[in-house]
C-alpha cells in the first residue's frame, strides 16, 4: 500500500477534525444494521415515500473503471447537495464521461429526489453527509445514529441505493461512531475552499493542486463552483486524468477507515 493510499487513519483519534470546510457525511444503513440492533429510536424515522415504478432509478450501466494504479485518476467530490445547479453539473460531467461522488444532505434529498435518481442513473457514487449538516461531535450517539439513518433512508427511498461512503460535516466524527461504521470514511487532500471564496477563478486556481490520486472537495450548491467545472474538467482531461468515484480511486476501501486520497500510477493494487 502506498503512502498516499489510506493516508488518513483515524483509528486512534477521539475526534476527527480535518478542516473547516463545512463538509461531512453520515453513515449508511449498513452501519446501523450491522452494528446496532434496531430499536425504537431507529423506528419511525423514515418519512419519505417510495418512488413510483416509473420514477425509480435505473442501475448504472456496467463499466470497467480505469486501473488507477496504472493511469492518472482523480475523484471529484461534491458536498451538500443536491441543489439548484446539480443538474447542470451532471451535464458537464457527461461531456467527459466523468464519474463523481456526491455527499448528500438528507433534507436536500427530500427536496430533489429526481436529481438523486439522475446521479445514480449516470453512474455517480452517493455518500451520506448527514441530514442537516450538523456537527456529529456535538450530538448524542443516539441522535447521530438517527440522523445518519434518516439520511440513508431518504437516499434509498429516492433512488433505490444506499450510500456507500460517509463524509462527516466539518470532517468531525466521534470515535464512538467511527468504530461502528460499516462503510469507509471519505476525506480529501485538495480543498478548493469553494464554499468560502464563492469565486469561479479561485476555485479553478485551487484545482491546480490536484495530483494523481487526489480526492477533491467541492460543493455543487454554489453556482461559482459549477461555473468553474468546464475549465477544471477540460484542464484535467488535457493532462490525461480519468474521472472516477472515490471507491474506484481507492480500490477496496475498508469500513471505518478514513481516506484522504487514493491510488496513483506506481502504487500497488
Ligand atoms: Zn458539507
Amino acid at each position: 500500500m502506498s503512502s498516499r493510499l489510506a493516508a488518513l487513519s483515524i483509528a486512534t483519534a477521539a475526534v476527527l477534525t480535518l478542516s473547516l470546510a463545512g463538509c461531512s457525511a453520515p453513515l449508511s444503513e449498513k452501519w446501523v444494521r450491522y452494528s446496532f440492533a434496531p430499536g425504537p429510536e431507529e423506528s419511525g424515522e423514515a418519512t419519505a415515500t417510495p418512488p413510483s415504478e416509473d420514477q425509480g432509478a435505473k442501475p448504472a450501466a456496467e463499466r470497467t473503471p480505469p486501473n488507477c494504479s496504472k493511469v492518472k485518476c482523480v475523484a471529484l467530490t461534491f458536498d451538500d447537495g443536491p441543489g439548484s445547479y446539480t443538474t447542470e453539473l451532471l451535464s458537464l460531467l457527461d461531456q467527459y464521461d466523468a464519474k463523481a461522488t456526491f455527499f448528500l444532505i438528507g433534507g436536500n434529498v427530500k427536496k430533489h429526489p429526481q436529481i438523486v435518481r439522475d446521479e445514480v442513473a449516470k453512474g455517480h457514487e452517493i455518500g451520506n453527509h448527514t441530514w442537516a449538516h450538523k456537527d456529529l461531535t456535538k450530538m448524542s450517539v443516539a441522535a447521530a445514529k438517527r440522523d445518519l439513518q434518516k439520511t440513508d433512508d431518504a437516499v434509498k427511498q429516492a433512488a433505490g441505493v444506499e450510500p456507500t461512503l460517509v463524509r462527516p460535516p466539518f470532517g468531525s466524527l466521534p470515535r464512538s461512531l467511527k468504530k461502528n461504521l460499516a462503510v469507509p470514511i471519505a476525506l480529501w487532500d485538495v480543498d478548493t475552499l469553494d464554499w468560502k471564496t464563492r469565486n469561479t477563478k479561485s476555485t479553478i486556481k485551487a484545482a491546480e493542486k490536484i495530483v494523481p490520486g487526489s480526492i477533491v472537495l467541492m460543493h455543487d450548491i454554489h453556482k461559482s463552483t459549477v461555473d468553474a467545472m468546464p475549465t477544471i474538467l477540460k484542464d484535467l482531461d488535457a493532462k490525461g486524468y480519468h474521472f472516477v468515484t472515490v471507491t474506484e480511486l481507492i480500490g477496496h476501501p475498508k469500513p471505518g477507515i478514513g481516506y484522504g486520497s487514493g491510488q496513483h500510477p506506481g502504487s500497488k493494487d
